[in-house]
């Protein structure tokens, strides 16, 4: 079960990801073209960092957890602030805190601004939570889901992404449904 620490960010929207040395930075198998950065999330230690291609949205299944339109990652060892590289979307980084937050984000502090961290999903449409793709371990574990938020992330008509990881290895997916 994820404990959220409520007294710190549980990470960032937008911006560039601290990585590894040695990363490289996700290509969308559909359209050969960089992915955006869309969030990174401390998760046990580990940093659940996911991205989506922006190029031409919507059609490159960046909904889909594994068509390769978009990526999750889990990172152990992250200490390199990354760089988005020329000519791909970047979003403006806004650190996140603990907590829920539906619709008008207006009138609230950067830090209440995320989704849901743990818990059961809202799923908008059936429950599509991915088995890990790279271990036995069966279906993976929800650690948060994302609204577009101030960002308007592409998640379709009135969205919302799901990100997951698995408790056993270093797999990550995640999908958006509207
Ligand atoms: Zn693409
Ligand atoms: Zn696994």
């Amino acid at each position: 079960m994820l404990v959220p620490d409520a007294a710190h960010p549980v990470g960032q929207l937008g911006g560039n990801p601290l990585v590894p040395n040695g990363f490289q930075w996700p290509t969308c198998v559909s359209c050969d073209g960089r992915m955006t950065h869309l969030a990174q999330l401390s998760v046990d230690g580990r940093l659940l960092t996911a991205f989506q291609c922006e190029n031409d949205p919507g059609m490159c299944e960046d909904w889909e957890p594994f068509a390769g339109g978009n990526a999750a990652v889990v990172f152990t060892d992250a200490t390199v602030r990354a760089t988005t590289p020329d000519g791909v979307l970047s979003y403006l980084p806004i650190l996140v805190g603990v907590g829920r937050l539906d619709g008008d984000y207006s009138s609230v502090d950067d830090e209440d601004i995320f989704g849901q961290f743990g818990g059961d999903p809202s799923w908008i449409q059936d429950d599509e939570t991915p088995d890990c793709p790279n271990c036995p371990a069966g279906p993976m574990r929800f650690v948060a889901q994302l609204d577009p938020g101030p960002h308007q992330f592409n998640f379709g008509d009135y969205g919302r992404a799901y990100l997951f990881d698995c408790s056993l290895c270093s797999a990550a997916a995640w999908l958006w449904q509207s």
